[in-house]
């Protein structure tokens, strides 16, 4: 039988295609040759600083988020953090004891400062060398328990907790670590882990915030007299702003570019961003003046010198690490940026959701607790969840960097996500307490975390240039397993060897482009429902493994089609990388949240909590999908990646109502889901503290509930009509003098009265507040 002449010509397009892949020399001559030709061509140049900040650190489980497929049992495979006994005794005692030292009203209103006895307290028990090794007389505790540590002093003071965050987080003992001579090592670090120095890092500059590479600050090599010797060293002039620590500190790490006019040190003349360690006490060092950031009370300031000269020996890493400042820097990013906000900013998420929970359970509107309301129950249900789910990031995270790793583009998600639900959690709080959380004053536990949120949002990478440039920008570089090698087969200087990798770099990736694309599909037409999970979940939870799995692979075609068609200018589209940032960035959180409820033992009551946490990021990464494909600028590509990862339209509506009345309801009462959520908690049991307050309040409210009820009941049979005392405070009384309620039973309703009144008591001042009552007249009343 005749073969049709198509058939031949499908055959030989088949054979053209199965050669080109197979042989790789023939493929490389007809096809790659010119790709790569032209790739060279638009490929942006980088610079230095552009370079290291892109390779620096690890890819860990994002990368997997990122391939399409990720492999479950890596992710529960990865050890969960625990504390030694001495670490769990420290943060018992030594954290108890320093929360207890401050209060923070004082701190923020009437010292502006720690008290000197706290001051004192944490330079002594060693909390500001957590990091420092053991030999040098620090506390060598884990990634971990540095997160518990500052997570608690978090729920109790911002100053106490950046004071103790900052000399543990990129700063002089980091950068010593890695870098130091052992000369250096051995004067500072022994002094750094007793509070005998306190060190600040100073890199911004007015010129230069978050594009810090771009530091006007510069030094030149020349020789000079530094104790009395003529030597080799920098005159170096600077002007820093917004340095944590600086007023007080006595050591500071200096960025600058140091330039060597005079080839002193070798041929080059810019020899790039140096980090010098600076006494600061050193002739012609200026600090001591001070930033006023938001009430925030943790000392915050300029550095300034002009001309200043100094040896080369107080570069980190002495003379050969000259010029090597910026990649000491983006090297070290990634630990402290893992521990330092997601920790102090879960701190104070569990202190709200403590004390906002019991506050809404003790405060009574229209006969009923205000957290009763369906209104103040969403609000207390993104408090819950988001809290829960916090929580899960920074242990996951802090994790990551006990495990050897410098997670960059998981420590940028953790600080941004964890930050943005901070600011939400503390809004939502305010909300719920009204008019408790505006006026300031020492009963007031909410308004200063709302008034320093916005501290944590700009520190360590400003928010907005964290989503928008380096969530997706540095995560598509570092996690994309064919990106990276392309790139740099396109720079290699031997074109021929180029050719070879870049060849092999674009079909690994054809082939990874076109497999997720028809993963994504087969999952999308599916539901995800046959995707196989492999490993033991919770049966509860195993929705979101398949649904997880699901997003990855269309995220991993989305992101591959955007860079096919974008290419460099995937940079400069903001917007669009910021949203495919973001669907990165809820599948890292609901990977940490699937964790943590694996590592806690698929706690049942918790559940909710877990499942509302979840389902919002879910849907959320839906939406980020959403506004990528409706802004992509090629039309017909949008409209066909849609079909191909939604076939069926959007799997994912907003998290349930049942489910938030479940989470908010938790707040509402003591229970182990409560104490778990917020295990971290500083509670001192005292009338006169706010938040132990609440807690008393709450205890006593639940021990009423039941009376109360029983008045209730009496009122609305008639028992009180006309009695003007029967009202919502003293109605207990009039009913114990009826016989409606006995007299244990008013007791237990006075003990609730009375601390009902501490709890919504807002604080009142003279009218000017005490500060010039001696020469300024009371305000005439009747004058208006
Ligand atoms: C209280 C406090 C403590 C600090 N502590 C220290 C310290 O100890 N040491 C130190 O060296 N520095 C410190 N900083 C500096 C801090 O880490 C930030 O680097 C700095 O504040 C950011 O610069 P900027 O405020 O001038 O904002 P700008 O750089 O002016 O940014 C303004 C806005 O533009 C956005 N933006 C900038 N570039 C981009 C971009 N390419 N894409 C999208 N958005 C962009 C930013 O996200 C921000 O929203 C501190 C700052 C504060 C406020």
């Amino acid at each position: 039988m005749p073969v049709h002449p198509a058939l031949w010509a499908c055959l030989a397009v088949v054979l053209a295609v199965g050669a080109l892949f197979t042989l790789p020399p023939l493929r490389r001559a007809i096809l790659t040759r010119g790709i790569f030709a032209a790739y060279r061509k638009v490929l942006p140049q980088m610079s230095d600083t552009e370079r290291d900040a892109l390779e620096a650190g690890t890819v860990w489980w994002e990368g997997e988020l990122f391939r399409g497929k990720p492999d479950w049992q890596k992710l529960h495979a990865y050890p969960v953090p625990k504390l030694t006994a001495e670490e769990q005794a420290f943060l018992d005692n030594e954290c108890e004891e320093a929360c207890r030292l401050v209060d923070d009203w004082q701190v923020t209103h009437e010292l502006y400062d720690l008290p000197a006895n706290a001051w004192r307290y944490i330079k002594e028990r060693g909390f500001l060398g957590m990091i420092i090794p053991k030999k040098y007389g620090g506390l060598e505790f884990s990634a971990y328990a540095h997160s518990q540590v500052v997570t608690k002093l978090s729920t109790r003071s911002s100053a106490l907790s950046v004071s103790v965050m900052v000399p543990n987080s990129l700063g002089p003992a980091e950068l010593l670590l890695h870098y130091g001579t052992e000369e250096q090592k051995n004067h500072y670090l022994p002094r750094l882990a007793k509070g005998i120095e306190i060190p600040a890092f100073a890199l911004t500059s007015p010129w230069a915030g978050s594009d810090a590479a771009s530091i006007p600050d510069a030094g030149v090599v020349c020789k000079g007299v530094y104790q009395g010797k003529e030597v080799l060293g920098m005159r170096v002039s600077f002007d820093k702003r917004y340095i944590t620590l600086a007023p007080l500190c006595t050591v500071f790490g200096l960025a600058f570019h140091l330039y060597d006019p005079e080839g002193l040190l070798g041929d080059k003349k810019h020899i790039g961003i140096t980090c010098a360690l600076v006494p600061y006490d050193h002739p012609g060092v200026d600090t001591g003046r001070r930033h006023f950031p938001l009430n925030a009370m943790f000392m915050n300031g300029p550095v300034r010198g002009t001309e200043v000269f100094m040896p080369l020996d107080f570069i980190i890493g002495g003379p050969a690490m000259a010029g090597q400042g910026w990649r000491m820097l983006m090297e070290c990013l990634a630990a402290g940026r893992s521990i330092s906000l997601p920790s102090s900013n879960t701190g104070m998420a569990q202190m709200t959701a403590r004390a906002v929970g019991g506050y809404a359970r003790v405060r009574s509107q229209f006969n009923m607790a205000v957290g009763k309301f369906e209104g103040v129950e969403e609000a207390l249900t993104r408090i819950g969840a988001y809290t829960y789910l916090m929580d899960a990031v920074r242990k996951m995270t802090a994790g990551a960097v006990d495990l050897g790793e410098k997670p960059s583009v998981v420590s940028a998600i953790a600080k941004y996500h964890v930050t943005e639900r901070a600011r939400q959690v503390v809004n939502d709080g305010m909300d719920v307490i009204g008019g408790k959380g505006i006026c300031l004053g020492p009963s007031n536990f909410l308004g200063r975390a709302y008034q320093q949120v916005p501290v944590a949002i700009t520190v360590e990478g400003a928010n907005i240039l964290t989503r928008s440039l380096i969530i997706f920008g540095q995560g598509a570089i570092r996690c994309h397993p064919y990106l990276l090698p392309e790139m740099r087969a396109a720079q290699n200087p031997d074109a021929r060897q180029g050719l070879i990798d870049f060849d092999r770099a674009l079909f690994g990736h054809i082939g990874f482009t076109i497999s997720n694309a028809w993963r994504a599909f087969r999952q999308g037409i599916t539901g995800s429902h046959f995707v196989s999970v492999n490993t033991d979940v919770a049966p509860e939870m195993r929705r979101y493994y398949q649904q997880l799995t699901r997003f990855s692979a269309a995220f991993a075609f989305l992101s591959d089609v955007s860079l096919l068609v974008l290419g460099g200018s995937v940079k400069r589209r903001e917007k669009l990388s910021a949203r495919l940032g973001d669907i990165l960035a809820q599948m890292y959180l609901i990977s940490c949240t699937l964790k943590r409820y694996e590592a806690e033992g698929r706690q049942q009551a918790d559940a909710p909590l877990a499942h509302w946490a979840i389902w919002d990021a879910m849907y959320k990464a839906q939406q980020a999908f959403d506004g990528v494909l409706a802004n992509f600028p090629v039309r017909f590509i949008a409209a066909l990646v849609k079909r191909v990862i939604f076939p069926w339209g959007h799997p994912y509506v907003v998290p349930s109502d049942a489910f938030g009345h479940q989470v908010a309801k938790s707040l509402l009462s003591p229970s182990a889901t409560r104490d778990r959520l917020t295990a971290e908690c500083f509670v001192p049991l005292h009338e006169e503290e706010p938040v132990g307050a609440i807690e008393l309040a709450l205890q006593a409210t639940l021990a009423a509930e039941p009376i109360e009820a029983k008045i209730r009941a009496a009122e609305k049979a008639g028992r009180f009509a006309n009695n003007p005392r029967a009202n919502v405070r003293d109605i207990a009384q009039v009913a114990a003098e009826l016989g409606v309620i006995t007299a244990a039973e008013f007791e237990i309703m006075q003990r609730r009265t009375h601390l009902r009144d501490i709890v919504v008591r807002v604080d009142d001042f003279p009218f000017d507040f005490g500060v010039a009552t001696a020469n300024k007249p009371a305000p005439d009343r009747m004058a208006a």
